[in-house]
């Protein structure tokens, strides 16, 4: 079903196809071909309608809460990707008479997604089809399709219905009042729709033009609940083509650059936008978005040499998305776990992001990640609501965040527990904390590795601080220990709830007052300003004072005589199980077919990457005989449950050596969306693993690292790959890192030196020059 060598030439690994199609599997190219640009995003689902479809269309940031059972997500809007066709008074499917040459390609490389395909109806008649479609990366507002349908036998009566959707629900939720419904100068369709509880309105604009052999064809206008119609209707002789062409935008009362134009103005505004664009016509628009696809990917492609050329398309094809789902125009949104290609996960923004996409965004855009933070940044108000509302001090950021002051949006109830029949409650809303240390880990990494100032003084100092003090409140006092404690939690590995002394959450948490400590010493030297106000706005002389007191008596769990560090204080006095059959499934999860979640609570079995976690993050803590350790204990007790954690596991594999194992990994991880499973994607693209995908190439592979501060390229190429070239910035410095198995050659493009390891040697490579190692 899925091809991924149909490119050739300079098309080569930019292209993913999917070469046959059958109702059953249409989740996966609705998700893994999504089309979008970060404000808005679409599955996409074929034009024509079948069973099982989800049609998805949501702008970042939107989100509305339909009742207060419910949590916040990201609305589905009206849509306009669905365009009915009759063939001779028949609605036309391809589940209906029979087709050939079919062929569905995403181009990675300009973001286009082109179907084609004949196909015989009942009657014998025979029409060759071919579409397009794109989401402008140049008008973050825009998007176009465009359809050719040749009768090549006989001729037939040709029909589209196409127009606006406001019918459209998030899996039965209508999020949505039906607004005003317009036609300007007979073709130009507008609707207006908005959030029930947010308030946010969208505005809708299409416009159509259908010919047949140059001839405008006759068109009748519809309106319907919630719709907005055009039909166009013609006969088309044998070896004539009728052309579609459909140009949209999208534009809300939330977008930040009209936050000061009313509704009507920014109506307005939209209508004479379309109007522009439908000027120029499906074909320049797509090539104006190509243009900026293209200087992106200048900014960002690595060239891998590799027996599998899969490899390179794996990669590019988590940049493709990474891009696609990112809010970079806006720092008042986050990226979804599901990025805007599916309900799951609601569009929230975990610590998927900090840890597993910011990486990618922090070495190669920067002022992307900077955005991110920002948006982090901006939440912090919830965060500390989420504090005071469970009696801690700081701020305590949400596991799941949508809107930048709503704090925690985690939904309470989930699926029911197989033993019991009941639903399972959701405790990572309450208890997974290590959240709030992820942030600010990945605040410290960006300043490393960036060294923006501005944006320390401005957020990312106020962040450390205040992380810190949180830790600090939530501490809890073992009397017999004389120790203090972090009791009640669920660290990385969501299969062990209500534990005490989490690893990764311990280590992490006293990390985070470590910094804050040192930083508030930093800053009373060498910030005054900044130190000042900061100081009187979070009271910081009293609250470090506690931070330093309490610092040394924080319990850190030990390696044990095997120099096993016990992920919690319990787990390894779990029971062992073989593992064998769920750590060979097929489908995720398949250890709740035989447990429930309490059972499998306890035994020693890891749903993803926790103790593997920390040793990546904090490497230079732990000595290689503990990380060898470590992970060779823990490899064999996580079942990768979550697709968060193949690309620790591999880069780990990678430091530790083992080369073989790390490249099996990636290839996994790799597959979770682009493989051949077709079920896999159904709900949404795994964000995080794709950002994780990205960070096996140059962190794990390509050996680049930020530690203690200090950069360290040390790569580590698999036998499979013989060569690669890579970009990233270090402190504002562009630098180009070519690999390949006996040398490494680093040519500094930036405007001072730069300085780093390898092998334990320091090298410095100048301005404008490079070195060869
Ligand atoms: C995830 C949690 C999440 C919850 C609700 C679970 O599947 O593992 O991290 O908070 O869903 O969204
Ligand atoms: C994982 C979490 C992750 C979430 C969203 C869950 O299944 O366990 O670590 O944050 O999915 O991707």
């Amino acid at each position: 079903m899925m091809q991924y060598n149909s490119g050739d030439g300079e098309l080569k690994n930019w292209l993913v196809t999917e070469n046959d199609f059958d109702t059953r599997f249409q989740g996966k190219c609705e998700t893994i071909f999504c089309q979008g640009n970060g404000y808005v995003g679409m599955r996409t689902t074929t034009e024509e309608r079948y069973i099982n479809q989800v049609r998805n269309t949501f702008v970042s940031g939107t989100f509305n809460k339909f009742d207060e059972y419910d949590v916040t997500e990201l609305p589905n809007a009206a849509d306009v990707s669905n365009i009915d066709i009759r063939i001779d008074g028949k609605l036309f499917g391809l589940d209906k008479g029979s087709f050939s040459d079919y062929n569905r390609t995403l181009s990675l490389k300009t973001g286009e997604v082109t179907r084609e395909f004949i196909w015989k109806n009942e009657e014998g008649k025979a029409f060759q089809f071919s579409f397009r479609r794109f989401i402008s990366f140049d008008d973050l507002h825009l998007m176009a399709s465009e359809i050719d349908i040749k009768a090549l036998n006989q001729s037939a009566k040709i029909q589209f219905d196409s127009g606006i959707n406001g019918q459209m629900t998030n899996s039965g939720v209508q999020h949505f009042h039906e607004g005003e419904k317009r036609i300007f100068d007979k073709k130009f369709l507008q609707m207006l729709q908005q959030t029930t509880h947010s308030k946010i309105t969208f505005i809708h604009n299409t416009v159509h033009s259908v010919t047949l052999d140059g001839t405008e064809v006759f068109s009748r206008f519809e309106m319907d609940r919630r719709k907005v119609f055009m039909i166009y209707s013609s006969e088309v002789k044998a070896d004539q083509t009728i052309r579609f062409e459909k140009i949209s935008n999208i534009y809300t009362t939330r977008d930040k650059n009209f936050e000061k134009t009313t509704l009507e103005k920014l109506r307005e505004y939209s209508i004479l936008q379309l109007k522009t664009a439908c000027k120029a016509g499906y074909s320049d628009l797509q090539l104006l978005s190509a243009k900026t696809w293209a200087a992106k990917w200048d900014a960002i492609d690595i060239k891998i040499k590799s027996n599998n050329d899969f490899d390179q398309l794996a990669l590019r094809f988590a940049q493709y998305h990474i891009l696609t789902m990112t809010p970079a125009h806006d720092n008042r949104m986050g990226i979804g776990a599901k990025g805007l290609s599916g309900e799951g996960y609601k569009g929230h923004s975990f610590w998927d992001t900090e840890l597993f996409m910011l990486p990618f965004f922090t070495f190669t855009l920067p002022h992307i990640a900077r955005s991110l933070l920002e948006y982090r940044y901006n939440t912090i108000d919830g965060a500390r609501k989420k504090a005071i509302e469970n009696g801690y001090k700081g701020a305590m950021f949400p596991w799941e965040s949508a809107w930048s002051d709503e704090g925690e949006v985690t939904p309470v109830w989930g699926a029911a527990d197989i033993i019991t029949g009941e639903s399972t409650k959701i405790w990572s809303g309450f208890i997974e904390q290590h959240i709030t240390s992820d942030i600010s880990f990945a605040i410290w990494q960006f300043y490393q590795i960036t060294g923006d100032e501005d944006f320390m003084d401005k957020y990312g100092y106020e962040i450390l601080f205040d992380t810190g003090i949180f830790w600090a409140s939530r501490l809890q006092w073992n009397v017999d220990k004389k120790q203090y404690h972090i009791n009640e939690v669920i660290g990385p590995d969501e299969y062990k709830e209500h534990v005490n002394n989490d690893a990764f959450t311990n280590y992490t948490a006293y990390w985070c007052i470590e910094n804050a400590i040192y930083f508030y010493h930093l800053l009373k030297t060498s910030k005054h300003e900044i130190f000042s106000r900061l100081s009187s706005k979070l009271n910081l002389e009293s609250e470090i004072k506690e931070l330093e007191e309490k610092l040394p008596l924080i319990y850190l769990p030990q390696p044990n005589e095997n120099n096993i560090i016990p992920q919690d204080d319990t787990y390894l006095t779990l029971k062992d199980i073989d593992l064998t059959k769920y750590k060979n499934q097929e489908h995720v999860g398949s250890i709740f077919l035989d447990y429930s979640l309490s059972q499998v609570g306890k035994m020693q079995v890891s749903k993803q990457a926790s103790v593997v976690m920390l040793m990546y993050l904090l490497e230079h803590k732990f000595s290689p005989e503990i990380k060898l350790a470590n992970y060779k204990y823990y490899e064999a007790r996580t079942l990768h449950d979550s697709s968060l954690s193949l690309s620790t596991h591999s880069i780990l594999a990678s430091d530790l050596g083992d080369r073989d194992l790390s490249y099996n990994l990636y290839q996994k991880a790799a597959n979770i969306d682009l493989g051949k499973n077709m079920k896999s994607s159904d709900h949404g693209i795994h964000g995080a693993s794709l950002g994780g995908v990205w960070q096996i190439i140059v962190c794990g592979f390509g050996g680049i690292r930020m530690v203690g501060g200090k950069l360290r390229i040390e790569p580590k190429l698999p036998g499979e790959i013989t060569q690669m070239i890579y970009p990233f910035y270090w402190k504002g410095n562009l630098l180009e890192v070519t690999v390949n198995h006996n040398s490494l050659l680093i040519i500094n493009k930036g405007t001072e030196p730069v300085s780093f390891t390898n092998s334990g040697k320091n090298y410095r490579v100048d301005s404008n020059s490079e070195i060869k190692i």
